[in-house]
């Protein structure tokens, strides 16, 4: 085995048949996943299906169900005991299946997480899935990429990697190319190495897969994969509270079971068995299997809606959001950069034929306004070369279409399309003018500089850099540098000005008129990016000091179309969008208007920001919903501040940077298109489509989810009050003979079948019209809130007071082996419930306006669970096993009479509910 970090980059090329320029080509790549397969992990991650099928057994319901089948059996009831096992034993497996599809589901989500890299192959740029990384690859790393196999560096431009995951370390490591001596380096000492796993925190490079999948270093040690964040939500664990707390009430009221029946001189065995019962029917067996999967299925369904959940919590905390915090630049606009203006000293040149007529995002037009450059002073020229060259994006030409598709980031993607309006290729000057030295972008400076060599001889140059060389560089010196970024940052640096083609210094008017053209296209909405240059001696220069500023280019980037009404859908329901920008304040008050964000137009930057207290910063933030020229170290500070003071925050962000605001954040929302993988990775939840509308959509599907298993706990927990109150009662009230009014199988298939099956067709109910007219619902409010406590006991009242009535009239004291009075209890039970889930559907709405259709699979349901009742009934076999005797089809009438009753109560709250709204 190669020693990789050892050997040097022209043996690791040669060793590994590979090339740097041209990378691998496609058919050797096809070749290499043959023997090497894929780039992937085998997953340990997430529970084992042996795990997921263990808890089942374990958990408080199913213990009490094993204690109920061997006091059974301990009362010599075989079938009894056989029967509850079979329950348990099909329960278990019921719950299995669905929590280990539940599981497959998230796994699934994860699986679309994997990162794109950036590689070379077949001689060109390519963005292709971490998966398909072979040993040979080219990948081109940078900032924010997580790291997606095990690479030997063959370039290193201020390459800086965090490498804690394997070694520990927090601090990141400098990256470098040279061979290092020593095969028994620690992997934090491998300096030419990077490991998949880890992320680059700081600049740009290019490297050689080594090793792929399960032969990284990663691979090696595969114990401790992915952080796969909480899998229970705060809800699951309340509810498993809830139910904890049932179990242990249903074994307090089973003793008192016992004891009543004793003082009433009950048969103690007939005690013992109705005290099972009543432990079985107060524990709500169907909740558990039903809440895991409305999560899992809402999960799947945000993600038909484009947001792609990695923490299932968050598809319940999303109901609760107050606050949207969003970026600008691609989430609330389209991130279809276009330059529109260019002015520098004494000119103004505006683009035409460009513009909003884009119809393909990533496409742009180029060429079909020629720049003539001959035509235009030489600034002009120079601030596009500028813009060319220092610029990490590529185009690549579609030859179907004959237009231009961005590489890379859509800003220096429209710096590349407009110099080639003026036929400036991008990629010939940088051959021209090799770039050696550089200073990324990031986020605090908002600037990026590259240092480039010229040639020799001037006359290889364009008309542009060859006046540039005329003017500026002394005999001998070979080395300019260019930065562009914000204006107001750029005029500090700023000491001249190009005009007519040579230095000249910066006096307080030029400085004016060049604030004035800042301001002026800013509050048009453009981003302004101004473009500087800077002689130099050597690639070592200080950079960014002393610049002599060509000119500012202006670009529009339209609102996104969908994202106006979204604005309005999101305020409607009670949320407050904020847009927080590292644009300029004008730029992001012009947008932030133009979609509704604003009212105000109030505008608070980064700098005034950091001149307050904490204090005021906490007034601020109730009414100033635009923050502009930010650091993400402010997009904290704005979380927190707004947290503190209750709110629910979802937060956007996309850069390196990001990543401590989209932690703190209840909703930390990454950008799938445009985010950094590091930034996915501190996210709950991932906008596929980078969409703030996305956000929103989220945020209705979250309601939607909380909203029906609410329903759902309500349904199912006042049916089990209405059946303790009828276990309870039933011996009191009807006396001896009566100490057993359901059998605990009778229990376990109302518990199971009925509310489990009523239960999933309520967790699939579709949203109210109302979902996204209300306020967000109170986080802290317990489960119980909101007259859930209150229909959970008046309608377990009810439940149970008709069931004890059906048993009343058909109690025959005379015959007490008559059980025609159990299976009355049981049949309108089952009626009852069915009733009681049909009138759920909705908090306020009448069932008949909202229609058997709404929601097929209720309906469905609903009439498997009746088809199921009437086979107890009628067919022998269950019949015996359930000890049922058939019903006189009068005697079933009555039960459906007296059944229905609990839809015909909920409804007529429902409509007392309506009118006092409506008053
Ligand atoms: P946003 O919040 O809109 O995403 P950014 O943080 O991307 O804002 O950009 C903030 C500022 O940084 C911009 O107004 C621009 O002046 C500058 N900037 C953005 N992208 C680049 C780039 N690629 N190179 C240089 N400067 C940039
Ligand atoms: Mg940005």
């Amino acid at each position: 085995m190669t020693i990789w970090h050892t050997e040097t980059v022209a043996s690791v090329i040669a060793t590994l048949e590979t090339d740097v320029a041209a990378g691998l080509s496609d058919a050797t790549v096809e070749q290499r996943l043959g023997r090497y397969g894929h780039n992937e992990l085998i997953e340990r991650g997430g529970k084992k299906p042996l795990k997921i099928l263990w808890q089942q057994f374990t958990s408080t319901m199913v213990l009490i169900l094993i204690a109920a089948a061997i006091a059974s059996g301990l009362l010599g009831k075989a079938t009894e005991t056989i029967a509850i096992g079979a329950i348990v034993v099909l329960f278990a497996l019921l719950g299995f299946v669905q929590e280990y599809r539940a599981e497959q589901a998230m796994a699934a989500l994860k699986k679309l997480a994997v990162p794109v890299v950036r590689v070379v192959r077949g001689g060109e740029r390519r963005e292709l899935s971490a998966r398909d990384l072979v040993p040979g690859d080219v990948v081109l790393l940078e900032a924010g990429n997580a790291v997606p196999a095990d690479v030997r560096l063959v370039e290193s431009v201020n390459l800086r990697v965090q490498e804690a995951v394997l070694t520990g370390e927090s601090e990141a490591v400098e990256k470098h190319t040279a061979a290092l001596a020593g095969e028994g380096l620690t992997l934090g000492d491998r300096v030419n190495m990077a490991y998949m796993g880890t992320s680059v925190s700081y600049g740009r490079g290019s490297a050689v897969v080594v090793e792929t999948g399960m032969t990284t270093e990663l691979g090696k040690i595969a114990t401790l994969i992915q952080d796969t964040g909480e899998s229970t939500t705060p809800l699951q664990r309340r509810l498993d509270g809830v139910g904890k707390l049932l179990a242990l009430a249903g074994v307090v009221v089973a003793g008192l079971v016992m004891v009543i029946g004793v003082a009433l001189r009950e048969d103690p065995r007939d005690m013992f068995l109705s005290a099972v019962s009543v432990a079985v029917a107060v524990v709500p067996e169907g909740l558990p299997a039903v809440v895991t999967v409305t999560l899992a299925l809402g999960a799947q369904r945000m993600l038909r809606r484009n947001a792609l959940i990695r923490k299932l919590p968050a598809v319940e905390t999303l109901g609760a959001v107050t606050i949207i915090a969003s970026d600008k630049t691609g989430t609330l606009t389209e991130n279809r950069m276009t330059v529109t203006i260019i002015d520098v000293a004494g000119h103004y040149l505006e683009l035409t034929g460009t513009g909003q007529a884009h119809p393909a995002p990533a496409l742009a037009h180029a060429g079909d306004a020629p720049i003539r450059l001959a035509d235009q002073p030489p600034a002009i020229g120079l601030a596009l070369a500028g813009g060319a060259l220092c610029n990490d994006a590529a185009l690549q030409p579609d030859p179907q279409t004959g237009r231009y598709a961005v590489i890379g980031d859509p800003t220096e993607g429209a710096l590349l399309v407009a110099a080639r309006q003026a036929g400036l290729d991008g990629a010939a000057l940088a051959r021209l003018a090799p770039r050696v030295g550089e200073w990324p972008f990031d986020s605090e400076r908002k600037r990026m500089t590259t240092v480039h060599r010229l040639p020799d001889d001037p006359a290889e140059l364009p008309e542009a850099l060859a006046g540039l060389r005329a003017a500026g560089l002394r005999p001998g010196e070979r080395y300019i540098a260019f930065t562009k970024g914000a204006v107001d940052g750029l005029l500090e640096l700023s000491r001249r000005i190009w005009v007519g083609g040579e230095p000249l210094p910066l006096d307080d008017t030029w400085r004016e008129r060049i604030h004035q053209a800042n301001e002026q296209m800013a509050q048009n909405g453009m981003r302004v990016l101004g473009v500087g240059v800077q002689w130099i001696d050597t690639p070592q220069d200080e950079l960014e000091r002393d610049l002599t500023i060509i000119g500012l280019v202006g670009m529009i980037d339209p609102p996104r179309p969908e994202v106006k009404a979204a604005v309005a859908k999101a305020k409607l329901a009670g949320i407050r969008p904020i847009m927080i920008t590292g644009d300029h304040p004008l730029t992001a008050r012009f947008i932030a208007y133009d979609l509704g964000i604003s009212d105000n137009g109030r505008v608070k930057t980064g700098q005034m920001i950091d001149a307050l207290t904490p204090g005021e910063l906490a007034e601020v933030v109730d009414d100033v919903s635009i923050y502009a020229r930010v650091t993400p170290a402010h997009k904290l500070q704005i979380v927190e501040t707004l947290q503190k003071k209750g709110q629910i925050v979802a937060m956007t962000g996309d850069g390196v940077n990001d990543s401590p605001a989209l932690k703190r954040a209840d909703i930390g929302v990454a950008m799938g298109i445009t985010g950094t993988d590091v930034s996915k990775e501190a996210s709950d939840m991932v906008l596929l489509d980078d969409n703030f509308a996305t956000i929103v959509s989220a945020v209705e599907e979250g309601r939607v989810i909380y909203d029906n298993i609410r329903r759902f706990i309500k349904f199912s927990i006042a049916g089990n009050v209405g059946k303790v109150l009828v276990m309870l009662l039933a011996p009191l009230l009807l006396g001896a003979g009566a100490a057993v009014a359901l059998l605990p199988l009778q229990l376990l298939w109302l518990n199971l079948l009925t509310d489990g099956l009523l239960g999933l067709g309520l967790g699939v109910e579709p949203a109210e019209r109302n979902t996204m007219q209300r306020a967000p619902r109170d986080p802290a409010a317990g489960l119980f809130s909101d007259g859930v406590g209150r229909q959970v006991i008046w309608v377990g009242v009810l439940v149970g007071a008709i069931a004890l009535l059906v048993g009343y009239l058909y109690f025959d004291r005379a015959n007490p082996d008559d059980t025609t009075w159990r299976t009355m209890i049981f049949t309108t039970l089952g009626f009852l419930q069915i009733g009681q889930a049909l009138a759920s559907r909705s908090e306020r709405e009448s069932f008949f306006s909202l229609g058997l259709r709404s929601n097929l699979t209720l309906t469905i349901l609903a009439l498997v669970v009746l088809g199921l009742q009437l086979a107890v009934l009628y067919w022998p076999f269950l019949e015996q096993f359930f000890q049922i005797v058939p019903l006189a089809p009068r005697d079933l009438l009555v039960a459906a009479a007296l059944g229905s009753l609990s839809f015909v109560a909920i409804e007529v709250e429902k409509a007392i509910l309506r009118r006092r709204q409506a008053a």
